[in-house]
């Protein structure tokens, strides 16, 4: 009787999806080129440890996460493949990522020292990925020259391995590609400085989905893939025919009540939605605390028996409501999807959700809640 059970309301995640756009980045890159999948945030909502072990399964050589915490998590489910926590890792969380076997970024002074005591005192090598910002304005050392005493230091220690130089694209899925251009000229920049003091980098990587995908020729020795492994693109401009991506998630659930309201008949908190003539309405038992956007009120769309139908009113907490009206035989108990499942046809794309929402795909997907459960497929 777990909890997860308990629940019509589900997150359906096909790994067959995940499986095939991680082949189709292996496909499209050199065979020496290894491929990051980027599982933070929970694998962008779809459940860390699943994505993960699928993309190993298919071909990805290092797993990337945003915190230790979610390293540790895949960790203690078993896997041991090479993990990057791609953020920063505050000083007393140091010892516990290298104790895990796993890799840092690291792009300050404090943080290197740490990493050299502790891996010292544990003795055990640690491993860096020495991060510079090129233009995108986030982390990392902003000249060559301070990646290159950052690397000295950290070449001093025995207990170190510099394993990876990483910067991050700000527009690779951008229109105008100078900016991506002149950023990947100032990577190069500091590999080469590095290089003129017998610094040679095993993994030099700058590529996200974006990049990977319109930027082959920047792929270096790895490619960080995100959002585009759930298959989801970027931007319009990533939509490129080498890339037939299939959306892995289907948000889903089921019709629990029906009523027909009347004409001048209103939905939902702060009568929103005022029926002009007589409307069934269908309810479902999702809310925004599952992550389906309130921002969808009045705007979103769900699918029944086939069928389009308008979220009528705002979305509550728990509950949302639809105008089922056009539905034939429209029934409770009827399976309603909110998004996804749009490649067989039919579905609602997840972009689409998106612009309701003014916002990216990444955030819709991530926004659902922990108490969905994930079912894979
Ligand atoms: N690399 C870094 C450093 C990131 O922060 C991210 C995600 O934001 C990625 C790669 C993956 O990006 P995307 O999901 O656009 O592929």
């Amino acid at each position: 009787n777990s909890p997860d059970r308990c629940r019509d309301t589900r997150a359906e995640i096909s790994l067959d999806a995940v499986a095939h756009n991680l082949r189709l980045f292996r496909r499209n890159a050199a065979e020496r080129c290894r491929i990051m999948a980027v599982v933070k945030a929970n694998g962008y909502g779809h459940g860390a440890a699943a994505i993960a072990r699928t993309a190993i399964a298919h071909g990805a050589d290092y797993l990337g996460v945003a915190i230790v915490d979610e390293a540790v998590q895949l960790r203690n489910g078993g896997i041991d493949t090479p993990i990057l926590v791609l953020g920063h890792t505050p000083p007393h969380a140091v010892a516990a990522a290298i104790a895990q076997g796993i890799s840092l970024t690291v792009f300050t002074d404090e943080v290197l020292q740490e990493v050299m005591e502790s891996a010292r005192r544990l003795k055990r090598q640690a491993r860096i990925h020495l991060k510079t910002d090129t233009g995108m304005g986030r982390i990392g050392l902003s000249s060559p020259e301070s990646v290159l005493e950052l690397a000295l230091k950290a070449a001093s220690s025995s207990y170190i391995l510099i394993e990876g130089l990483f910067t991050h694209f700000a527009d690779a899925d951008g229109h105008d590609r100078g900016f991506t251009e002149r950023q990947f000229s100032s990577f190069r920049a500091c590999i080469d400085l590095l290089a003129g003091h017998n610094l040679s980098i095993p993994i030099k990587h700058c590529c996200n989905s974006a990049a990977a995908m319109c930027y082959p020729e920047m792929h270096m020795d790895m490619i960080r893939v995100g959002i585009a492994l759930y298959g989801l693109y970027p931007s319009v401009n990533a939509r490129l025919p080498e890339y037939p991506l299939r959306e892995a998630m289907c948000l889903k659930t089921s019709v629990i009540d029906l009523r027909q309201i009347g004409d001048g008949q209103t939905v939902g908190y702060g009568r929103t939605f005022k029926a002009t003539a007589t409307r069934m309405i269908a309810t479902v038992p999702i809310g925004y605390a599952d992550g389906l956007s309130r921002a969808l009120s009045n705007k979103g769309h769900a699918l029944v028996r086939g069928k389009r139908v308008p979220i009528a009113g705002r979305v509550c907490m728990d509950q949302t409501m639809l105008d089922v009206t056009e539905v034939d035989g429209v029934r409770t108990g009827d399976a309603v999807t909110l998004f996804g499942g749009a490649e067989t046809g039919g579905g609602i794309p997840i972009d689409e959700v998106a612009t309701h929402m003014n916002t990216i795909p990444y955030e819709v997907v991530c926004l659902i809640g922990q108490r969905v459960p994930r079912v894979y497929k």
